[in-house]
């Protein structure tokens, strides 16, 4: 049997709490090897004053576990808040954002029975580099920032993730008609890097053909290479094209640290009701499960959440009468889980 890991918790905002505590069960039922150090962050420490939503004493855990599992979390309205999730992705160095788009078909509707994707995002430069100036009372400025080291890293992380899961294509997405330098030199290291992978076919999109391309025919992508915002973007379509926003996980890896979690945010209009799906976050720590070499019971994990999803027990955001055959609540879709594994 592996030796526990200590791995960093947030349980977050909204309902970060009910799909957290969801997914612990679970990962607990199904044997994973794990201690967990939970953190405070989001609402309550902004409100504290803590403009980044995250203390001293958080970092130095995240440091020493390297392995960070993070409910969403609530941003607070109006200036003076950083983003957490961006801070946290520069100051650890998590440079890639790996977000896998699959349809669940037939057990969760989707226009797309054999769309299976993998959207690889630049999760540091970019137009999050966080460099805005107020230039005069009515003219705001924000820099896109973009450099070949970042990208080398990127488009070489895509690549290396095609070769390893046996993925056949590699598409990065820019718009470098407009954007000449940024995206152009995203474009060419592209072009640099793809010669050393000859057996994965490599091909460019402008992003806005680029996306809509994906949303009418998502079978047609393998893995999708491309910068921060565009990124972000493009992946809540192919995981809302793929079903619901709320099954997607995501993982954000760096040389040292990785951070996993759901795609979707803290969902504010449904928190405290149990009814919010946890597949997101469940699917974001199978890929950590992954990361740290227990694939025994992420494979478990993933069978198991599986069945019960052909089994028809759904929850509200997936529901529909054809094809489920009962509608749960948050707790007991993961019992569901459980009772499969
Ligand atoms: P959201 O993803 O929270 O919600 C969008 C819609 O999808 C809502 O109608 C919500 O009810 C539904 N939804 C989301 N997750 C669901 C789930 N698991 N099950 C069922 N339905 C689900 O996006 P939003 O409303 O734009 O953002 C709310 C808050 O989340 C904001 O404060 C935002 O800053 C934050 N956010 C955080 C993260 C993160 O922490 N990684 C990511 C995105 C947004």
């Amino acid at each position: 049997m592996a030796e526990k890991q200590t791995i960093t918790v947030a349980h977050g905002d909204g309902i970060g709490p009910e799909i957290m505590d969801a997914t612990l069960k679970i990962l607990e039922a199904a044997g994973a090897q794990l201690n967990y150090d939970k953190i405070a962050i989001g609402q309550d420490v902004y409100l504290k004053g803590v403009t980044s939503g995250i203390e001293e004493g958080a970092w130095d855990s995240l440091r020493k576990n390297k392995i960070f599992l993070k409910a969403p979390i609530t941003t607070p309205q109006g200036g003076g808040f950083k983003s957490l999730n961006v801070t946290v992705r520069k100051s650890l160095g998590l440079f890639a954002n790996v977000r896998p788009c699959k349809a669940f078909t037939p057990f969760v509707s989707s226009n797309f029975p054999n769309m299976d994707l993998v959207i690889v995002r630049e999760n540091e430069e970019d137009l999050y580099a966080g460099i805005e100036h107020q230039q005069t009372e009515e003219v705001v400025q924000t820099l896109k920032l973009v450099s070949r080291p970042g990208i080398e890293s990127i488009v070489r992380y895509a690549f290396e993730y095609a070769r390893v899961n046996n993925r056949k294509k590699v598409t990065c997405m820019t718009k470098d008609n407009i954007m000449k330098h940024t995206d152009g030199l995203f474009h060419s290291v592209f072009d640099e890097v793809s010669k050393e992978y000859p057996n994965i076919e490599a091909d460019h999109m402008i992003i806005d053909i680029g996306s809509a391309k994906l949303a009418d025919n998502p079978e047609d992508f393998d893995v999708v290479v491309t910068l921060n915002l565009y990124g972000d973007i493009v992946s809540d379509i192919a995981a809302e094209v793929a079903g619901s926003v709320g099954l997607g996980g995501s993982a954000n890896i760096g040389t040292d640290v990785a951070m996993f979690e759901a795609i979707h945010g803290s969902a504010p209009d449904i928190a405290g009701k149990n009814i919010a799906n946890p597949s997101g976050l469940l699917n974001g720590a199978i890929m950590m499960l992954v990361h740290i070499g227990q694939t025994d019971v992420a494979e478990k994990i993933e069978n198991a959440w599986l069945k019960t999803l052909e089994d028809g027990i759904h929850t509200g955001d997936v529901y529909q009468e054809d094809i489920s055959v009962k509608k749960v609540g948050t707790q007991e879709f993961a019992d569901a889980i459980i009772e499969r594994l």
